[in-house]
């Protein structure tokens, strides 16, 4: 089985590594070899799994048995993202602090984004910079954010405001995780799959239009396709533009908006791929309003949006979101920052937006939610 493997890989000057993508890839005999031989973690090496107690109840022993004879020590974060905060890496550096991690110790993330972008920022900052292979347990943290370095964790003032750029030495995608993933969390993440097409790849979007209904049954030949094609944007976007200087800004289609609903909320009441969802809608509805679009071209990737997931209803004010998206971290000199779609597989970036047409667009998805 491990033949065909398919390796995705992400050539960056200082520092490459591959994505492995594969059904089972965490219960294989070859995850030794590739964790501990080109995972760069070498046998002798000690292995920091950090993870919530459900993907531990669920996938810890899976993880161990594969991993059989190595020093393996399970740490847990609590769950949601709520914790990912400053606080959960000091509890957990606390913890291996006391299991006697070392600078030659390896942090694996086993979770969704929350405890990718949490374990990155430790294995970043432990020692100055320890080990770290991604393993990523959600659709979106498997197409998104294990891949491409980016860690972080929110302050009360937004999100991921603290954080750095650290790059792990692997990243195992196995799709057979997604199978206990909850059918929302599932479908949350199809919306940055969406993402990917909108804003690189026509061809995903087009597959995600005509292979709905495979997609949403978890159809494996379907995912591992649109698993592949997005992991491949993503690496190309950070290939281009590892520390989001121009380029990778490009990934952000959506979070302008997205992000401001989710800090409105409390981060209680979308999940995250669902206000990204929104915030695509948005960007869409914006980038019409502005004339960059084809309104045929507008109704259908705002079809298609919906097509992915249920989205909550928005019942914040425009005038509270126009609000939040200036305090956001992609803000240029106090402006706003907004990836706009041009057409399917083309976006620009932009912080010409006025706030008059930010307003009107929020209340414009809360008459739309009705
Ligand atoms: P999440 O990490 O909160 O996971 C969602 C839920 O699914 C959790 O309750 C978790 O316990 C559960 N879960 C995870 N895997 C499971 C499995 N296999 N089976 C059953 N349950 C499982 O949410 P998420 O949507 O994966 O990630 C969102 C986070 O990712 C946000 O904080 C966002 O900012 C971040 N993100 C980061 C980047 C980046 O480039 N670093 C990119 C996109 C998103």
């Amino acid at each position: 089985m491990m033949e065909s493997v398919e390796r995705v890989e992400v050539r960056l000057p200082q520092h490459s590594y591959e994505v492995l993508i594969e059904p089972g890839l965490l219960s294989s005999p070859e995850l030794k070899n590739h964790v501990f031989c080109e995972g760069k973690a070498s046998g002798s090496k000690r292995c920091f799994v950090v993870t919530v107690p459900r993907v531990r109840r669920l996938w810890a022993k899976t993880l161990l048995h594969a991993l059989k004879g190595h020093d393996i020590c399970f740490l847990e974060m609590q769950d949601g993202e709520r914790y990912k905060t400053l606080e959960s890496v000091e509890k957990l550096a606390t913890q291996m602090i006391k299991a006697g991690a070392d600078r030659d110790s390896v942090v694996i993330a086993l979770g969704g984004g929350v405890v990718t972008d949490t374990a990155g920022l430790l294995a970043s900052l432990y020692m100055r910079g320890i080990g770290l292979v991604q393993a990523p347990t959600t659709l979106l943290a498997q197409i998104d954010a294990a891949i491409g370095g980016k860690t972080g964790v929110n302050l009360p003032a937004g999100k991921n405001l603290l954080g750095t750029f650290y790059q792990p030495s692997m990243v195992l995608v196995d799709l057979s995780l997604l199978e206990t993933l909850p059918e929302r969390e599932f479908r949350s993440g199809l919306f940055e799959a969406l993402k990917c097409g909108v804003i690189r790849n026509p061809a995903i979007f087009e597959f995600m239009e005509k292979e709905h209904e495979r997609i949403i049954a978890g159809d494996i030949a379907a995912l591992q396709w649109l698993i592949r094609e997005c992991v491949k944007v993503k690496a190309g976007v950070v290939e281009k533009d590892e520390r989001e200087s121009g380029e990778r800004r490009i990934l952000n289609f959506g979070h302008t908006v997205g992000h401001a609903l989710e800090a409105e909320t409390g981060y209680k009441y979308f999940l995250h791929g669902e206000a990204i969802g929104w915030g695509m809608i948005a960007a869409t509805m914006i980038a019409s309003a502005m004339q960059k679009i084809a309104a045929e071209t507008a109704k259908r990737i705002i079809a298609a949006t919906m097509a992915c997931a249920p989205l909550p209803k928005v019942k914040v004010r425009g005038k509270s979101i126009a609000r939040r998206v200036h305090s956001d971290k992609k803000t240029a000199n106090g402006k706003a920052r907004f990836v706009l779609p041009r057409t399917i597989g083309e976006v620009e970036v932009t912080d010409g937006v006025p706030d008059r047409v930010i307003v009107q667009t929020v209340e414009e998805l809360r008459r739309l939610a009705h």
